[in-house]
């Protein structure tokens, strides 16, 4: 899944009229249909098939086909999983709600408003997540490694998971990562149930951004060939310890002093970002029991 990206956008859809001058055989017609929303991988192994049921224009189908072709290679390139990906992959365009990617299966949201997150969610269907795209081997690598790939290879977000980071930083609004690690403990921060649904969403997002911004430095500092040892493994703490010789709390301290150097929001982005101000007030209003150390 990827996070929440801001409110849900009202959107005009375009119903265009379409006159059949011949008359085609019904399952002439039913293949051509077919054809235009199905992409094959180069390497052919993977068929893609676009279920367009919220009718984005066919050009940019088109241009979506051609990212699953490009993203399908960059993920191929990046680490590799012992987790054998379907051979058949429906992509569904959503109206609205959180986009989602399991085996044969993505929905989409934000096509429209050119802010579906592609990359991140053929990451989960192509890399695996679990045993079976279920939550038994926690949330962090798999949900940190999709969000920077996503960033690395698919749409620009307007501002880095290091800015975000500072932020939290300087506001004493750090999640320990042991928390968002901890078998026991991870569903309360990446699938949050607190009674308000502002509240949910901003510290969700805030959990992804954690995850994203410590897989993004254990990459950058450490290659994708040890990050490739930890992805989707079960007992995380251990596997750090074990690939990286430093306990998690050890490495969490490089990378938040590696933060503490970053640029965090000057007062001109917090005023034009469209969103800073908002969700820093819903962030003020989670409890601070989910950000304390023990
Ligand atoms: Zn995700």
């Amino acid at each position: 899944m990827a996070k929440w990206r801001g409110a849900i956008l009202l959107c005009t859809l375009l119903l265009t009229a379409c006159t059949v001058e011949t008359v085609q055989p019904k399952e002439q017609i039913q293949e051509e249909k077919n054809d235009e929303n199905i992409v094959v991988t180069k390497d052919g192994k993977i068929t893609f098939e676009i279920k367009n049921e919220i009718g984005v224009p066919q050009e940019k189908v088109e241009a979506i086909k051609d990212e699953i072709v490009t993203a399908y290679d960059h993920i191929k390139d990046s680490i590799h999983t012992s987790y054998t990906p379907s051979e058949h992959i429906n992509v569904w365009f959503k109206e609205d709600g959180l986009s989602w990617g399991v085996a044969s299966k993505i929905e989409l949201t934000g096509v429209n408003e050119d802010i579906y997150p592609l990359v991140h969610e053929m990451t989960h269907s192509l890399l695996g997540y679990g045993n079976n795209f279920e939550s038994d081997h926690g949330y962090f690598t798999q949900e940190g490694f999709a969000s920077y790939m996503e960033e690395q290879y698919g749409k620009k977000e307007q501002f880095s998971f290091e800015k975000f980071m500072k932020h939290y930083l300087d506001s004493d609004k750090l999640i320990p990562i042991s928390k968002l690690i901890d078998p026991n403990q991870d569903d309360v921060y990446f699938r949050p149930a607190l009674s308000s649904e502002e509240q949910n969403r901003v510290l969700m997002e805030m959990s992804y951004t954690h995850a994203a911004s410590f897989v993004k430095y254990l990459i950058d500092t450490y290659g994708l060939e040890k990050f490739e040892h930890i992805y989707n493994e079960k007992e995380l703490a251990q596997k750090l310890e074990e690939v990286y010789g430093k306990s998690s709390s050890e490495l969490e301290k490089d990378w938040l002093a590696f933060i503490q150097q970053q640029q965090g929001f000057t007062h001109e982005e917090k005023l034009k970002s469209g969103f800073f101000y908002d969700m820093n007030t819903i962030l003020l209003q989670i409890d601070p029991k989910y950000f304390a150390k023990e």
